[in-house]
C-alpha cells in the first residue's frame, strides 16, 4: 500500500500521508499490516493506514532518543519556541483541510472542528511562548555554596489520545512536551488516524529536527501497550477511558516506573438551581450534554434540577433538545454529527436500553436517528435516580439523565455521588450559592453559569477515579520536566 493518497471531501480534496511517521520520514511498518478507518456519517471505508506494531514502537522510540541525546538538546528554547509557533501558524493555513478531515474521520461538524483547529493551534503557541520562560531557582541555602534548581525535560514522552478530539488532543500532548525540551512519540486513536497524520506532514515544514515528533497509528492493545511498558519511555500520558488508564499505570509500574498522567472518564453534574438564568442555563445545560454528540470528557452527563424550577426548566430544556439538528457533518447548520465508530453506537444504544429498563423515563429521543451512520437521538431521560446506572457510568453519547433534588445539601450529596471527578457546573444568581456549591464539589474544574469553558491557559484534569495530574496551563509543564539541585561549593573543604 502506498504512503500516501488523495482525499476528497465535500470541503476540500487533498493529499493525506497513510505511513508512520518516524525520523520526520512516512514509512511503512515492519510487519506491513494496515488498518481501514471509517467515515462515520455513511459507514464507508475512507482509506487505510499503516499500522504500527510493538517493533514500530521500538524503532520510533529509537528515534525520539537519539534525537533527544543529539542535537534536541543543543536547540536553544527560544527556538523550540519558534517551532512550536510555527506549527501554531501551519494548523491556521491548513484549517479548512484539518477541520475537514476531522469531520470525515471522527463525524464532527465541521463548524465544531474548525473550532478545535483554532484551540489547537492555540495550544501549540501557548506552548511555544512559554519555551524560554521554564526556569528553576536559586536558593540561599549559606554563604559558602551556591544552590540552584534547574527544571530538565523527562526525555523520550509516550503520548496515548483518544479519539473524541483527535487533532485538539494531538497539540495538548505536543505543546507542553516539546516546550519543556522532551521528544515525543504519540500514537493516535485507530477510529480517527487521519489528522494526526496530517499534521505530522507540517512537522517538517515547521522546522522540527528528525525524531523529535514521532507519530504512529495503531491500536490500543499492540503499539499502545508497548509504548506503555516501554523500558526506554520516560513519561507517558494518556487519555480515554478509566479501564484503560488503570491498565496503562499498571504497566508503568511492572515496567520502569515512568511518569504516568491520565486524563480519565467522568459523570459531571450539571446543578441547576431555582434561581438560575433559565435562558442561560437552558443554552448552556444543551451544549454541556450534547456538545461533540455527548463525547467529552467533561460532558454534563447528569442534570441536577432543583424542585422549585423543574417542571418549566425540563418542558423546555425537551423543547431545546429535540431542536438540535442532526445531519451531515459539512452542512452548516448541523449541530450534532454521527458517534464515532459501530461500537460506540452500540455502547450508548446499550445504555438506552437499560435507562428504559430501569425505570427511568425517556422525554426525548430514545432512538437511532435514520437508517445509514452512528447517528443517536438526543436522549433526555428524566425520573432518574442516583443509584441507576445511567446516572453512575460513562454513556459517552447524546444521553443526559435528569435528576430533581430539594436543597443545596442534596445537590453537593449527588453530585459528588460517583466514582468520577473531572468536571461540575453551578447555576444560580447568587454568588454565594456558587461560590459555596463549587468549593464543595470535588471536580477538577467547576463551570458557574456555563459549560465547557476549556481554555488552554488553564489546567484540566481530574478528582477521584477521573485522573492523575493536569493538563493545559503552565501547570503542565510540571509533567513534562523534573527538578534537579545543584549545590556548587565555594569556599574550601569542609573536611
Ligand atoms: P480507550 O480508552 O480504549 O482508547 C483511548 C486510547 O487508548 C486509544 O488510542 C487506544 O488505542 C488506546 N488504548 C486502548 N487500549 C490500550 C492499552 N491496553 N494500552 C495502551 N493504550 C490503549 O477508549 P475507547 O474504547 O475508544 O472508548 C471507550 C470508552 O472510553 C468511551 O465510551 C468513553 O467512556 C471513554 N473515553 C474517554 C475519553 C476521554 O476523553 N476521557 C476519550 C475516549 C473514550
Amino acid at each position: 500500500m502506498s504512503l500516501s493518497t488523495t482525499i476528497k471531501t465535500p470541503n476540500v480534496t487533498y493529499e493525506q500521508p497513510l505511513g508512520l511517521f518516524i525520523n520526520n520520514e512516512f514509512v511503512k511498518g515492519v510487519e506491513g499490516k494496515t488498518f481501514e478507518t471509517i467515515n462515520p456519517t455513511d459507514e464507508k471505508v475512507i482509506t487505510a493506514v499503516h499500522e504500527a506494531t510493538e517493533q514500530d514502537v521500538d524503532i520510533a522510540v529509537k528515534a525520539a532518543r537519539t534525537a533527544f541525546e543529539g542535537d534536541w538538546h543543543n536547540v536553544t528554547p527560544s527556538n523550540r519556541g519558534r517551532m512550536l509557533t510555527k506549527l501554531a501558524d501551519l494548523f491556521e493555513r491548513d484549517i479548512e483541510i484539518l477541520a475537514s478531515i476531522e469531520a470525515l474521520d471522527n463525524g464532527k461538524t465541521v463548524t465544531m472542528a474548525k473550532g478545535d483547529v483554532g484551540a489547537a493551534a492555540g495550544c501549540l503557541r501557548y506552548y511555544g511562548g512559554w519555551a524560554d520562560k521554564i526556569t528553576g531557582q536559586t536558593i540561599d541555602t549559606n554563604t559558602e555554596t551556591l544552590t540552584y534548581t534547574r527544571h530538565e525535560p523527562v526525555g523520550v514522552c509516550g503520548q496515548i489520545i483518544p479519539w473524541n478530539f483527535p487533532i485538539l488532543m494531538w497539540a495538548w500532548k505536543i505543546g507542553p512536551a516539546i516546550a519543556a525540551g522532551n521528544t515525543v512519540i504519540i500514537k493516535t486513536a485507530e477510529q480517527t488516524p487521519l489528522s494526526g497524520l496530517y499534521a505530522a506532514k507540517l512537522i517538517v515544514e515547521a522546522g522540527f529536527p528528525p525524531g523529535v515528533i514521532n507519530v504512529i497509528s495503531g491500536f490500543g492493545r499492540t503499539a499502545g501497550a508497548a509504548i506503555s511498558s516501554h523500558m526506554d519511555i520516560d513519561k507517558v500520558a494518556f487519555t480515554g477511558s478509566t479501564l484503560v488508564g488503570r491498565m496503562i499505570l499498571q504497566a508503568a509500574a511492572k515496567s520502569n516506573l515512568k511518569k504516568v498522567t491520565l486524563e480519565l472518564g467522568g459523570k459531571s453534574p450539571n446543578i441547576v438551581f431555582d434561581d438560575a438564568d433559565i435562558d442561560n442555563a437552558i443554552s448552556w445545560s444543551n451544549f454541556g450534554i450534547f456538545f461533540n454528540h455527548g463525547q467529552c470528557c467533561c460532558a454534563g452527563s447528569r442534570l441536577l434540577v432543583q424542585e422549585g424550577i423543574y417542571d418549566k426548566f425540563i418542558q423546555r430544556f425537551k423543547e431545546r433538545a429535540a431542536k438540535n439538528q442532526l445531519g451531515n457533518p459539512f452542512h452548516e447548520n448541523t449541530f450534532q454529527g454521527p458517534q464515532v465508530s459501530q461500537l460506540q453506537f452500540d455502547r450508548i444504544m446499550e445504555y438506552i436500553d437499560h435507562g428504559k429498563k430501569e425505570g427511568a423515563t425517556v422525554a426525548v429521543g430514545g432512538e437511532r436517528h435514520g437508517t445509514e451512520g452512528y447517528f443517536i437521538q438526543p436522549t433526555v431521560f428524566t425520573d432518574v435516580t442516583p443509584d441507576m446506572k445511567i446516572a453512575q457510568e460513562e454513556i459517552f453519547g447524546p444521553v443526559v439523565a435528569v435528576t430533581k433534588f430539594k436543597d443545596e445539601a442534596e445537590a453537593i450529596k449527588i453530585g459528588n455521588s460517583t466514582s468520577y471527578g473531572l468536571a461540575a457546573a453551578v447555576h444560580t444568581k447568587n454568588v454565594n450559592t456558587a461560590i459555596r456549591v463549587s468549593n464543595a464539589l470535588k471536580a477538577g474544574t467547576v463551570w458557574i453559569n456555563n459549560y465547557n469553558m476549556i481554555s488552554y491557559q488553564a489546567p484540566f484534569g481530574g478528582f477521584k477515579e477521573s485522573g492523575l495530574g493536569r493538563e493545559l496551563g503552565s501547570y503542565a509543564l510540571e509533567n513534562y520536566t523534573q527538578v534537579k539541585t545543584v549545590h556548587y561549593r565555594l569556599g574550601d573543604a569542609l573536611f
